[in-house]
This record gives C-alpha cells, structure tokens and sequence, in this order.
C-alpha cells in the first residue's frame, strides 16, 4: 500500500504550495498602476488588511500567510502593488487561459453589464442560450448536447451526479483517490485525496479506486501498459464489489490535475469506458482543469478518444475572468428531462455576466487558434523542461500534454522520494522554491512536491525562455540548499 503511505506522508505537506516566509524583496513602485489608481490613491498596508479581513483558503495559517498583492494583469504577466511583474506560468489555478486583460474579454463584459446583469435561471436569456449552443457543438456527441450551468466547478461534479442519480435511480458514485473535484460537501466527498479527511464523513454512496500513477505505481507494475491493464483489473473487482447495479456514475479526471498532472497510461480511458458500457453506468469526465485548449483540445477526452456521458467544466469557459462552471449534458441524457420534472438550479447558474464572458473567450479561442497553438506548445514545453531536468537531479520526472506539465521534484532519483518528504519538511521546501520562484520574476502552482507548469494559451516562446532560466536558477538555489 505504497500509495496510501504517500497519502499519509502528505499529510505534512498540508496547502504546502505557498510559504511562511519573510517579505518577498521587490523592486520600488513602478508605472503599473493602469486602472486602479483609485484605489491605490492612499499608502495602504494590503497584506496587513488582506489577513485582517479576508480568510484565505488553503493556507497552512492565516498569520504567517505571505504572498504578493495582486493588482492588476496583462497578458500573461501579473503585477503585485509594489509594481514588481510575474510570469503567471499556471494560468492562476489552471483557470486564465486567454491570460489577463484580454480586451475582448473586457469589451464583452461591459458591454453585458450595460445590457444586462442578471436574469432570474428559470427565465431565458439570449446571452445564456448563445453559450448553451456553443458549448454544445464543441462536445463530442453527434446527437448534440445542451449545458446545466452553475457557478463553479465543485457545483458543476455536484450537480453532474445529482442528475447521474436521477436518471439511473441508483445511488453510489465511484471517483479515484488521486483526485480533486472540489471544496464543497458533495465534491470533497468525490475527491479522493486529503483535501476530503476535514469533511468526512461527507455524503454517502461515493465509493474511491486507484487509477495508475506510472511514476509511482499504487499496483507495483513496471511499465504504463502493466500499470493500465492492473488498475482496470482493480477497478472492474471495485465496481463487482459495490455491485454494478447501484453504481449510478464513475467521476474522473482524464488527467489528474492538481494531484500532479498525471497522464494516464495508454488504453486506460478506453478501458473505464469500456467498464462503464458493461455495467451501464454513466461516465463523467471532470474537465475543470483540462478543458478548453490546456490540452490542446477543447476538452482531454478528445486526446484520447474517449467519449464520457457528462463533462464538467468550469475555469476555462470564461478563462476565469467571470466565475463559471456547468456540465455538458449529452442529449439523450439531457432529454430525459423534457417530460419529468428537473429539480436543481442555483441563483447564479447561467448568470449573463458569465455567459457573456463565456462567449468571447470561445471567441478569442476560435479566432486566435489558441487551442492548436497549445498542441504546438507541447514540444517547447517539453524540450525546455527536459533541459532543466538534464540539469538538475532534483526532478525525477517531467509529464504533460499540450500546455499542461507537471514537473515532479525528488529527494534522489533512483529512490524517487518525494523532495522533502524523508525529513518531512516537504512543505517548506515547496514554499521556498515557489517563494524564490517569485524572486525571480515568477508565479507557480505547486503541490506537494510537484509544480504545475501551465502558462496562459497566450503565452510568447520568448516567455517561455525566460520562465526556463527563473525555473534553472531557483532549482540551482534549491539543489545548493539541499
Ligand atoms: N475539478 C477539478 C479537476 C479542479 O481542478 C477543480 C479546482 O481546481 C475543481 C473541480 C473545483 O472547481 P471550483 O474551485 O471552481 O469549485
């Protein structure tokens, strides 16, 4: 159980992406202060503010929590109040993919905000439909599809289920362990990592698998297509054992996201899908992370060639700039409901604002070919981060597709201990190196022990050269302080 004892190891690495320590060194005031002068016309301590009045979530402890201001955007740079810029390499949380202030975005928005800001969800609205039948036609189903709209993507794994359940009249939910599927009740409950422990016991009927992890195998095989065929040998007992018949849906990231960026091995996708059409249960790709271009694809599945029931999607469907989320329901599905009743919506779901936002930014995606320039980003991606690994003994692994990377840190390689795990100061080590990360002109997420290199689909090649150099100089500090 070599996995479980990660898990348990993890524990010590509790929101072990940002640090606990002194003031970041920045340069003085400098001109970025477009568009926020107003607020900004007083000396205000923010950080002193922001910890007064704000609780920050996923923070090891609200005292010591210390990262930049954030103010403003451009492009795929982010500037803190002090003026001090950063190379937003994970897209935020894997979320901003058109990067920041993208004038059609900012011109769609205002626009929708004169016209209209809010229509009640049981009225129609023009804007809402216009996003329904786009979304639609970037799915993957010949007989179409139409969009349950939420505000999130917690909401949107959520809801997807709820309907799931509705329309097969069984209750239990399999999900994997190396998951997140989001913070609320329901979600945490779906996620199958230590981001769940604090709500349990959460809601019933969800049950949790391995899936293959090639770099760490939970099932002790020695290459992907050992690794693929183990975990769908494991999954089929799971769903015999829970007894098919009460399984209404199998949750699941085509590529694990903020729990490393893996990518499963080939034939895996297939298979659960494959498991899924035998046991007639409905299958839900969570594409909150993965969806809209970051894959090279509107959605992973298509990389695969895998056709779920559901897709979730939130981040990239308005490149974050509005919140949104929903599940893309496919038509026979969807027209279950045309003669029954359909008993779920939120205030916000399919909010104009969003939809709008939602509208342009498929736009902005289309018109600038952005989902194929994340495809041809791969290889620059991969060259550039096996160099550094080439360079530095402390990376044990480097994996991704399209615009989406993990970069896995290590003790060692041949032992592959997670970087600071053996002495437990795992989240110290994260924190430092994002923090000298940031030093060096950079924002990163990290995880654990693994960053996630996932820059905006915007994102310039000579960008790219000089994240490169920031990533080679804070692993030089790194491998120095080890
Ligand atoms: N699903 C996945 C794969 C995610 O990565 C996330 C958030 O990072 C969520 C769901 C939850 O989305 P939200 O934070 O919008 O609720």
């Amino acid at each position: 159980m070599r996995a479980l004892r990660l898990f348990g190891l993890q524990r010590s690495l509790l929101a072990g992406s940002e640090g606990l320590g002194p003031h970041l060194q920045r340069a003085g005031p400098r001109s970025a202060t477009k568009g926020w002068s107003m607020l900004h016309t007083t000396t205000v301590d923010w950080k002193t503010k922001h910890r007064r009045y704000v609780l920050t979530p996923w923070s090891a402890g609200q005292a010591a929590h210390d990262v930049p201001v954030i103010v403003r955007g451009e492009g795929s740079r982010i500037y803190d109040a002090d003026g001090q810029g950063y190379l937003d390499l994970s897209s935020g949380l894997v979320a901003a993919n058109l990067g920041h202030a993208h004038p059609r975005m900012v011109a769609a928005i205002a626009n929708q905000a004169q016209r209209i800001c809010y229509v009640a969800p049981g009225l129609f609205s023009d804007v809402r439909a216009e996003l329904g039948e786009r979304l639609a036609a970037l799915g993957p189903w010949p007989e179409g599809a139409r969009a349950l709209f939420t505000a999130g993507g917690a909401e949107a794994n959520e809801d997807a289920v709820k309907l799931a359940r509705a329309v097969t009249g069984r209750f239990k939910v399999l999900a994997a362990y190396r998951s997140f599927h989001g913070s609320t009740l329901g979600a945490a409950t779906l996620t199958g990592e230590m981001r769940r422990w604090a709500n349990e016991p959460g809601v019933p009927g969800v049950v949790h698998f391995f899936a293959p992890y090639p770099y760490r195998s939970p099932f002790g095989s020695l290459d992907a297509a050992g690794e693929s065929a183990r975990a769908l040998a494991h999954l089929e007992e799971v769903i015999s054992a829970e007894n098919p018949r009460n399984i209404a849906a199998l949750v699941l990231e085509p590529i694990v996201g903020s729990n490393g960026v893996i990518v499963y091995p080939e034939g895996y996708l297939a298979g659960v899908r494959a498991h899924c059409d035998r046991f007639g249960i409905l299958l839900i790709f969570d594409e909150v992370m993965t969806g809209f271009g970051r894959t090279g694809a509107a959605f992973a599945g298509e990389r695969f060639g895998v056709v779920p029931d559901l897709i979730t999607f939130a981040k990239g469907v308005t490149s974050a700039y509005v919140p949104m989320g929903g599940a893309l329901v496919r038509e026979s599905l969807a027209s279950y409901f045309d003669r029954r009743p359909f008993d779920q919506g939120h205030t916000y779901s399919g909010h104009p604002l969003a939809a709008a936002a939602g509208v342009a930014a498929l736009e902005a995606y289309r018109e600038e070919g952005l989902f194929e320039r994340a495809r041809s980003m791969e290889t620059h991606l991969r060259t550039g981060l096996q160099r550094l690994a080439s360079r530095h003994a402390s990376i044990g692994e480097v994996r991704g597709i399209g615009a989406f990377f993990g970069v896995e840190l290590v003790e060692d390689r041949a032992s592959r201990a997670p970087l600071g795990f053996s002495r437990g100061d795992g989240a110290e080590v994260m924190g430092g190196f994002l923090r000298s990360l940031r030093r060096r002109g950079v924002y990163v997420f990290g995880r654990f022990n693994v960053v996630c290199i996932a820059p905006p689909l915007v994102v310039t090649g000579q960008e790219l050269e000089e994240a490169f150099t920031s990533l080679d100089g804070a692993l030089e500090e790194l491998g120095a302080s080890r």
